[in-house]
């Protein structure tokens, strides 16, 4: 059979998560905490099990859920998304991410992504027979540079697809920013994609600035969002979609093909968890204790390092230790040094090599402390 996706290999996260299986090593690779998630949550789940909801839940979502969704976005970005129409809960931003996708675009639109870029979006823009247009951002602020985005719209460009907590970089994106993407999607009829799966894991008091605080940008976006990264479960792969009605409709015409509707018991706990907004609000101080522990276990290694304003990701860079390539840097770390961890090459178009490396920071203090003897010894 003729490969739909010839250029795809397999993830980076897998590959990396099993080299450390296979050779023992700290997994700071692949980004998943290895602490529980709040025992109310878990017990949340176990009642609504109990209770007997185990049966479909409608396909948008549970109604409750979609709710508690509306209210958050509400009181977070001053922006009304109506439950019944406007909202959408998804199995994880990944699902949530391919569905927007296969509702926009068709065979030889533009999409623009900024690398480095997480792995889902360009294969499938190319699955739909769209093309990724690469704007590459450098090490090490990433900056966006809006003329620089704007010479590369053309008149088959339909999509952006931005990423703010941005990964694997740690960089956001500021007000100013955000406002020249609402000049430019104006002026260019253009739809947003907005990747906001770390939307409070953001440090040092900065605001989210979510696609949803600017009318402009709010009325042609995809905003989308993961309890996975939110709440430390990951494995429940729970996420949502906001978008204003005539875009959610097309969502939804994918959606109930392509899952039709996700796990009715997560989702009622997650209504109820919800309810309580410091389930929420306290997350970027929790994230950030983490962050300054690290940053400061590690300040006498050889890495030098800018501090990650959000996600829970740092980047290191390497290019006083080593001149290897990051990928060969990181395989050797892995099997001589036992630790894991991501070389950010593997995310850029043409695998621009910024000699960094990106560790995942979301471990216990003990883990973050074995981690660290590790990385000042190197
Ligand atoms: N977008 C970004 C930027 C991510 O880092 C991830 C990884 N969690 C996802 C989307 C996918 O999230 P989920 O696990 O909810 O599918
Ligand atoms: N988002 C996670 C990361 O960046 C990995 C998700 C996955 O394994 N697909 O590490």
């Amino acid at each position: 059979m003729k490969s739909k996706l010839p250029n795809v290999e397999t993830s980076i996260f897998a590959v990396m998560s099993k080299m450390a299986a296979d050779n023992n090593a700290l997994n700071l690779s692949q980004g998943f905490p290895n602490f529980k998630s709040d025992p109310i949550l878990i017990e949340l789940v176990n009642k609504a099990m109990k209770d007997g909801f185990n049966q479909y839940a409608p396909m948008p979502g549970d109604l409750d859920l979609r709710e508690v969704i509306s209210s958050k976005t509400n009181l977070l970005h001053y922006q009304v998304y109506n439950p019944a129409t406007e909202i959408t809960v998804t199995a994880g931003a990944t699902q949530a991410i391919f569905t927007a996708i296969a509702a926009i675009i068709n065979k030889g639109d533009e999409a623009i992504i900024f690398t480095p870029a997480y792995d889902c979006y360009d294969p499938s823009i190319e699955l739909f027979g769209g093309k990724t247009i690469p704007v590459q951002l450098k090490a090490p602020f990433y900056k966006v540079d809006w003329t620089e985005v704007e010479e590369k719209v053309t008149n088959k460009t339909k999509l952006i697809i931005i990423n703010s907590p941005h990964n694997p970089s740690g960089t956001i994106l500021s007000e100013n920013d955000m406002l020249q993407l609402q000049n430019l999607v104006e002026k260019h009829n253009l739809l947003v994609i907005s990747d906001e799966v770390y939307e409070h894991i953001i440090f040092d008091g900065q605001i989210h600035y979510s696609a949803a605080r600017f009318p402009g940008l709010a009325e042609r976006s995809f905003i989308i969002a993961s309890f996975g990264k939110t709440f430390h479960n990951t494995g429940w792969k729970m996420g949502y979609c906001l978008a204003p009605e005539s875009l959610m409709n097309e969502f939804k015409k994918v959606h109930q093909f392509n899952v039709f509707s996700v796990n009715t018991p997560v989702q009622k706990a997650l209504a109820e968890y919800l309810k309580t907004s410091e389930n929420y609000l306290n997350l970027p101080s929790y994230y950030q204790q983490k962050r300054d522990i690290f940053l400061d276990l590690i300040k006498e290694s050889r890495f030098k390092i800018i501090p990650s304003k959000g996600t829970y990701f740092q980047m290191l860079d390497f290019s006083e230790i080593s001149q290897e390539s990051d990928i060969a840097f990181a395989e050797r770390l892995t099997k001589v040094n036992k630790i894991a961890m991501i070389p950010t090459s593997v995310f850029n178009t043409h695998k621009e090599d910024f000699k960094q490396i990106r560790v995942c920071f979301a471990k216990t203090e003990a883990t973050l402390q074995e981690a660290a003897v590790i990385l000042n010894a190197i």
